[in-house]
């Protein structure tokens, strides 16, 4: 994996903020709109979305938004940068995140 100076947010957000996203969520759940199409983090045996767990974990560390994220690789090489304990899988259920779903 490649990690370049166009991903440069990705040094400034730790495994804790990453953490502190995955505890938002098991909190206040997943938008409808958040979920995730083809990857999932898998983190304790549940499934998270990974572009719902980046933004948060954005904010987590910089106290604002992510404006723009693109899903797959983007997303995906950010967060197995950060840990690779948080790298995504190919769903094999196609999950949908059902179980956290708000
Ligand atoms: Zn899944």
């Amino acid at each position: 994996m490649i990690i370049t100076s166009y991903h440069p947010f990705a040094m400034q957000i730790t495994k804790q903020h990453v953490l502190n996203a995955l505890d938002e969520i098991d909190r206040v759940g997943i938008p409808r709109n958040q979920r995730s199409t083809k990857f999932c983090v898998v983190f304790n045996g549940v499934h998270y979305p990974p572009k719902c767990v980046l933004k948060r974990a954005y904010k987590s560390a910089n106290g604002k938004d992510l404006s723009s994220l693109c899903g797959g690789p983007p997303t995906n090489d950010r967060l197995a940068a950060i840990d690779v304990i948080f790298k995504p899988i190919l769903c094999p259920t196609k999950c949908g995140n059902t179980c956290k779903v708000v």
